[in-house]
């Protein structure tokens, strides 16, 4: 594989120096990494970059897998949410049930405007109105912020969860934010992120045995019906299905 097809990946313009750089680098370590354990990316990705890489969560079943996964490899890995102010109690208890459990602090990111502030600005139902903005808001706009002062961020996206995530590579450049993405779990599935869960008792979300299989913020995520497909309750009616964060 060349440089240039690792690139092309996630398509787009002509890649930034850093990018160029790392290309013979990245192409290795995806090339060696496909396929891998997870735990075996993970070590290749906490020994390159240090303090300088953090995992971001959005405490869904593959995000918790991920966390059980990075603490066996490293003690107290560091993990952010983007906490858009519309999450449900039950993620928020997730949060501190996983932080007692790791010794783990999980830091929270803030978007720039309150819950209040945005409904002054833009009216109390910014989401169904202008979800596109509303996710701006509330998630690229701060996870753009907070990634850069990364050089390296680890995602828990699998390819088979949506047509944009399916040619996501153990390791890849992301040249919408700038910097190194790892997907650990890119060719794991649903089966084997549960059975992970089950295996080691992990802590997930109560809302995904009452029908939530994917979680997002309580206005724009609904429980789905047997046979549906697994993002369906994420901004049911519309045809957007991903928030901005992976592309
Ligand atoms: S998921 Fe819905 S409520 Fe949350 S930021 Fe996006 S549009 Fe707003």
């Amino acid at each position: 594989m060349s440089t240039s097809a690792v690139l092309e990946s996630t398509q787009v313009a002509e890649p930034p120096v850093i990018a160029r750089t790392l290309g013979a680098e990245l192409v290795a370590a995806a090339e060696r990494l496909e396929g891998a354990h997870p735990a075996d990316v993970l070590s290749w990705a906490f020994s390159r970059f240090g303090g300088r890489i953090a995992i971001a969560t959005g405490f869904g079943a593959e995000g918790m897998a991920l966390i059980d996964i990075a603490a066996r490899v490293l003690v107290r890995p560091r993990v952010f949410f983007i906490d858009t102010g519309f999450l449900f109690e039950e993620t928020y208890e997730l949060r501190r049930r996983i932080e007692d459990r790791y010794g783990i602090e999980i830091e929270a990111v803030d978007p720039a405007m309150t819950p209040e502030s945005q409904a002054d600005a833009f009216g109390d139902r910014l989401w169904s109105i202008d979800p596109d903005l509303c996710c701006r808001i509330r998630k690229t706009d701060p996870l753009r912020d907070r990634l850069s002062d990364l050089d390296a961020w680890v995602t828990a996206i699998r390819r088979d969860q949506t047509r944009f995530r399916a040619t996501a590579r153990a390791v890849e450049w992301d040249l919408r934010w700038g910097l190194v993405k790892v997907n650990p779990l890119a060719s794991w599935t649903r089966t084997e992120i549960w059975s992970h869960i089950l295996e080691n008792k992990v802590p997930y979300n109560p809302l995904h045995d009452k029908g939530f299989p994917s979680i997002g913020c309580t206005h724009c995520t609904r429980a789905v019906a047997e046979g549906e497909d697994e993002r369906a309750g994420r901004w049911a009616g519309r045809t957007k299905t991903e928030c901005g964060l992976h592309g």
